[in-house]
């Protein structure tokens, strides 16, 4: 089946971290915005560098078990809450989703670069009729993601975003790359999924019956075989199955 749409993995895929600062810089800019957050909410005599700390890291803990078990995205503001009533703090979901918000660092402040040929690839790729889409797992969606895209210049007007935090399932869960078919009304056959995980990306989408191209990467599985390899994005502008789009 000749495709029609093609869905993209968004980190190491389309962008990296490239000049990524040094931990504690991470974790002073988080600190200083959980303690503007906490004035704000009218909480006082709080250690804002251990509430950032410890909601970040119930965060990561949090969605390591569900990478590890069922696929499905913790509600990470019901597991912030969780961990700072631990240390004595007892807030709101709505307050501790808040704090949790704070420690957000943007991929700028995190030196998050775009691949220098993938604005152009993507662009090509549309010219040749190709509907484009965004799987991708990440714990902070909304706004977040997407002026992380526009900073980075990927906000080409995808015509589907598959968010994992916003869809409340992970890759490899069927349930994200379906959500994205279901958006750009294509088959699976009629999809490529194109990424750097093998485990998330290319098994995933094999999975439910999509094709699957792997930008080349420390493997994360065995036994996965892509049905495309390629080390630069722009490759991608030359695999016979992508001259153009059957419409
Ligand atoms: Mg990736």
């Amino acid at each position: 089946m000749p495709f029609r749409a093609i869905l993209f993995d968004i980190g190491d895929t389309l962008w990296h971290s490239q000049n990524a600062p040094p931990p504690a810089t991470f974790r002073r800019l988080a600190g200083e915005r959980v303690e503007a957050e906490l004035r704000k909410l009218g909480i006082e005599g709080a250690d804002a560098g251990l509430i950032a700390q410890t909601a970040w890291g119930s965060l990561e803990q949090a969605m390591k078990r569900a990478r590890a078990t069922d696929l499905v995205e913790p509600d990470y503001a019901d597991v912030c809450r969780d961990a700072l009533l631990r240390h004595g703090l007892k807030l709101t979901r709505e307050q501790a989703g808040a704090l949790l918000d704070a420690t957000y660092v943007s991929g700028v402040e995190g030196g998050k670069a775009v691949y220098p040929d993938a604005v152009t690839t993507l662009e090509a790729l549309r010219a040749r009729g190709f509907r484009l889409g965004i799987v991708t797992n990440r714990a902070f969606g909304g706004t977040r993601f997407r002026d992380d895209l526009r900073d980075a210049g990927l906000d080409i007007g995808w015509d589907a975003e598959a968010v994992s935090v916003e869809a409340g399932f992970l890759k490899p869960h069927p349930a994200l790359f379906e959500a994205a078919l279901c958006a750009l009304d294509v088959a699976a056959g009629e999809a490529l999924m194109v990424g750097n995980s093998l485990l998330e990306d290319i098994a995933g989408a094999q999975a439910v019956g999509m094709k699957a191209a792997w930008r080349r990467s420390p493997p994360d599985a065995d036994g996965v075989t892509p049905d495309y390899t390629f080390d630069e994005v722009g490759e991608l502008l030359a695999l016979p199955a992508l001259t153009r789009s059957a419409g």
